[in-house]
């Protein structure tokens, strides 16, 4: 598998591209810069042999099957596009896109091209998740009456850049982090949230875009979900919490791009501390991801994961602007 990185970026520089390489198999070939000097210097640190400022000539002269597409949210929707009509497989940074329909243009043409597309939810590839989704699948806490998130954390300075101050660039922790926990609530519970009520503000980081964000959702089995994350909380720690009519776990330091964290299971028999793989994220997302080019299985989050997290972040930004509940809207998806 020969990857293209599209956009020169903090999150390939500190975990994809490494991810990508355990696989033995994989190489990356290019890197597209929007800035020629940045680019290079990039590839070069990242011994990447060629970088490139034209997306459709890395398209057309690279030798790249495969795409992995990390450039800030409002840039993804036509590189995917161009990426996909170019017949290239796509992994794409989530949000998928700025817009429901743009997310499904993406999502439709991969499908008329036959090739492969996914969003990179790396939390639904955790040990940890994987260990959850387990419990409460197998019936450990019975029916799940309701969930918590906690996913308030400190913007790294590093990365407080168009996160914090570019709404046009697809800034805000709406986009940033809700899209995270909507798909991780989604895998654990196997169902999509109906409406959402929420509050969202400014707490010392975000010009002109949130900074964080309360809302409740509502669940079709009847499951309530509290959801918060912000950019400005050094010192809440994160976590997720499942409560059921037979049992309850408490899971913390969780909601990471680590394979950390502890998970506690609650029930009338008593506390139990659950353990649980701690393999690399993002090289199990990969993994996944191409044995799916391959034509088995599927990847951990797909092209309609990405669409519904969205979905789900973007009533949440509604609710919080309109103060009222919204129905989550998935476009029929
Ligand atoms: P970055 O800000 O690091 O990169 C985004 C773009 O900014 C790059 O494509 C690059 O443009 C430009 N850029 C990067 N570094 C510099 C710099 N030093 N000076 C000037 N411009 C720079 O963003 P992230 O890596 O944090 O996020 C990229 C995407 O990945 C987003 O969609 C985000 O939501 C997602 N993400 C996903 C994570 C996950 O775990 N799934 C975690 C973190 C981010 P160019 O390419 O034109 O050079």
């Amino acid at each position: 598998m020969q990857w293209g990185l599209i956009g020169a970026s903090r999150i390939a520089a500190s975990y994809m591209i490494n991810a990508i390489r355990a696989d033995p198999a994989a190489s990356i070939t290019s890197v597209l810069s929007s800035d020629a000097e940045r680019g290079a210097d990039y590839a070069r640190t990242h011994a990447i042999p060629n970088s490139y400022t034209d997306l459709s000539t890395m398209l057309s002269e690279a030798e790249i099957d495969t795409v992995y597409i990390s450039t800030t949210n409002e840039k993804h929707r036509d590189q995917a596009l161009a990426s996909i009509a170019a017949g290239k497989h796509v992994l794409c940074e989530k949000p998928l896109a700025m817009s429901l329909s743009d997310a499904a243009d993406m999502v439709e043409a991969a499908k008329a091209k036959g090739v492969t597309f996914a969003t990179n939810h790396h939390l639904r590839n955790a040990g940890s998740h994987l260990a959850i989704r387990e419990l409460i699948a197998t019936g450990r806490i019975g029916d799940v009456l309701s969930a918590r998130v906690f996913h308030a954390v400190h913007l790294p300075e590093h990365l407080q850049g168009w996160r914090i101050n570019d709404a046009s660039a697809g800034g805000g922790v709406i986009p940033d982090i809700t899209v995270h926990d909507a798909d991780t609530i989604r895998f654990h519970l196997d169902e999509d949230p109906v409406s959402v009520v929420a509050k969202a503000g400014v707490s010392g980081l975000g010009e002109g875009v949130e900074d964080s964000v309360m809302s409740v959702w509502s669940m079709p089995s009847g499951a309530m979900v509290q959801s918060h994350e912000s950019f400005t909380h050094g010192f809440a720690g994160t976590g997720i919490e499942f409560h059921g009519a037979k049992g309850s776990i408490f899971a913390r330091n969780v909601m990471t791009q680590e394979p950390v964290g502890s998970i506690r299971l609650e029930t009338a028999r008593g506390s139990e501390e659950l353990s649980y793989s701690t393999h690399n994220l993002y090289e199990r997302s990969l993994g996944l991801f191409n044995k799916a080019v391959q034509g088995a299985g599927r990847p951990s989050a797909d092209g309609i994961d990405g669409i519904k997290s969205l979905a789900v972040a973007l009533a949440v930004r509604d609710a919080a602007h309109s103060g009222r509940e919204v129905q989550v809207n998935y476009e029929g998806y």
